[in-house]
Formats: structure tokens, sequence, C-alpha cells
């Protein structure tokens, strides 16, 4: 049965990395023979024009077990297994006014990307709700919260296809003009300029290697072209060269500017200025306020942003 665990987890891994690159959902679930824990209700609306606040009400979750996420083929295999994971959120919440910054910092496994998760529906909350707009998410259609939310990961992944394929992806009908107007913004047009394929060259695997900065601002690019009224970043741990790294915050304010953002923070220079910041522990927010806020309440994000600095 312990076998049976891996694919598992790596499928539900497998189904964030497609979702986050706007393949659409029902699509996934045709390739991987799954059964969606996920339905659009057949009254689904789409979300409400104009800036979109979040707001994340008494939320609780844990992980669903094998049973639950059972696999068409080895359904009597899965449901041997009727363990419960453990609870990852215990009750949280907060809002997120429109157009503004929050940031979520906290220990690993903590529940920082669970919460990013459920924000972008990739799961439904066990107890409590997520409203974007006032709306709860599981009332809203898979169209518009696909073209409402954007996710920039971590690895900044592109698939093994031309820079304009992979950056069509977010928005098909984008113009030319718009895929050089989203490239110069992300700080990559001279890059792409010089390159003897420009927007047809092949990246990814065997293709032309970007590094992990310009992949980075590939996917800013990506999300300046889809233009979503919601951003969830999942920052980088991975530190990159100065210039990259220069590159890279510039790229991002201009690509959060007007929007709701909800950053996942690990290196806490990146944040001072967010609006909020949310410290998560153990599935339970401790600490909330801005920078200064927290840092004078010498409690656990000083103590993190004293580990921080001490360090470099
Ligand atoms: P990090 O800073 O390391 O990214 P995090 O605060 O984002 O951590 P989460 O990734 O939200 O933490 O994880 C919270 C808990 O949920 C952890 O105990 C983790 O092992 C568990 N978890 C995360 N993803 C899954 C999954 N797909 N299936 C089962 N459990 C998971």
């Amino acid at each position: 049965l312990t076998r049976l665990y891996a694919p598992l987890t790596g499928l539900a891994n497998a189904r964030v990395e497609i979702m986050s690159a706007l393949v659409s959902f029902d699509r996934v679930f045709e390739i991987m023979d799954l059964k969606p824990m996920i339905v659009e209700k057949p009254d689904a609306r789409p979300l409400p024009a104009g800036p979109l606040s979040v707001a994340v009400k008494d939320v609780s979750f844990a992980y669903p077990s094998a049973d639950q996420v059972s696999l068409a083929s080895l359904e009597d295999v899965a449901v041997l297994d009727s363990r419960q994971s453990a609870t990852v959120l215990k009750g949280i919440s907060f809002t997120v006014p429109a157009g503004s910054t929050t940031a979520l910092v906290g220990s690993s496994g903590a529940g920082k990307s669970t919460i990013a998760q459920l924000v972008s529906r990739l799961y439904d909350v066990e107890a409590g709700s997520i409203e974007l707009g006032e709306m709860n998410v599981k009332d809203a259609t898979f169209a518009s919260m696909r073209s409402s939310i954007g996710m920039v990961t971590q690895d900044g992944h592109m698939f093994h296809d031309t820079i304009r394929n992979n950056l069509l992806l977010a928005a098909p009908e984008a113009s030319e003009d718009e895929v050089w107007d989203a490239l110069r913004r992300a700080r990559l047009e001279p890059l792409v300029r010089a390159m003897p394929d420009g927007l047809d060259t092949v990246v990814g695997e065997r293709g032309y290697r970007l590094s992990g900065g310009e992949r980075q601002r590939m996917t800013i690019a990506r999300l300046l072209l889809q233009a979503p009224r919601i951003v969830i970043l999942d920052e980088a741990t991975a530190a990159l060269d100065s210039t990259n790294e220069a590159a890279v915050q510039a790229a991002l304010a201009e690509a959060l500017q007007g929007r709701t953002a909800i950053i996942i923070a690990h290196r806490l220079s990146t944040i001072r200025d967010a609006d909020s910041i949310l410290v998560v522990e153990d599935g339970e927010i401790i600490e909330q306020g801005n920078h200064y806020e927290l840092l004078e309440l010498k409690g656990r994000y000083a103590e993190l942003h004293e580990t921080q600095f001490s360090r470099h």
C-alpha cells in the first residue's frame, strides 16, 4: 500500500503544476483517468467584475486520503486505505482587500502553500469558506477562476516549446506586440531579441537553457499577459545572483501593481512593503501586521527576521 501512495502524491502535484499552466481541469482528469474531486456547479456563475478581494473564513483542511483520490483503475486497492490525513489548516481567517498585498511567512510545512491552493480551488475546503469578491469559490465557474487568478510558482516552469507558445498559454488571443510588451516589462526583451530564433526559440529540456532568474521572469511575462485580478506568488527558495534578483523584483513589482496579491515569502527581504504579513505556524495564524508592527511585537516574525539576517 505504501507503493500506492507515491504515485498518488505525484498525481496531486502534477495536477497543481498543470492547473497553474492554465490547462483545462476537465482535460487533466480525462488524461489521468481521475474522478474529479472538484466539480463545477451546474448553476455556477462567473466571479463578479472589478477588483477582487480574497476572504478566507474559518477554514479547516486536511489533504484527501488515498481512498478519496480514487484512481478508476485502482479503485479496489485505493479504498483499502481509509486513514485520514492530518489536519493541515485549523480554522484560519483573513482578508486581502482588493488591490492589496498579503504575505504569508512561517516554517516549512506550516500550511502556506495549502492556503494558496485553496484560494485557487485546487482543493475544496472542509469547513469554512473562501470568497473572491464576496462570491464563494464553490459557486464560481472554472473559466472565470482560471482567467482571474494567476499563479507564479517557485521554479518558473517552462514547457519544452517555443517562447511564444509558452507565453500564449496564458493569453491565446494576445498579439505579437502584446507579447513583446510583456517581455519588455519582465526585463526579458534584450535577451529574446538576441536569440537566433527570437520568439520561436525552443526552451526547456534539450532546448535553450534559461537561468533560474530568466525562467522566473518568463513566468512573470506570462502573468503580465494573462493580467489576472488575483496573483498568487510562491517565491523561489533558491537564491538568485544579484543582477537577476533585482530584475525579478522590478518585474514583479510591475506585475503586482493594482492587483490583489498573496505572496508566500521565503526571503523576508522581499515583503517589507506588503500591506499585511501573516505568520502561519502549524496551520494557524499566530501573528498579523505589517513589517514594522511585527518587529515591534518581538514574537515569531522578529525571530525569523533575526535568523535570516544574521545568516547573511
Ligand atoms: P514550505 O514553506 O516548505 O513550502 P508550507 O508552509 O507551504 O511549507 P504546505 O506545503 O502547505 O506548507 O504543507 C502543509 C502540510 O501539508 C505539510 O505537513 C505537508 O506535508 C502537507 N501536504 C502538502 N501538500 C500535500 C499533498 N498534496 N498531500 C498530502 N499532504 C500534503
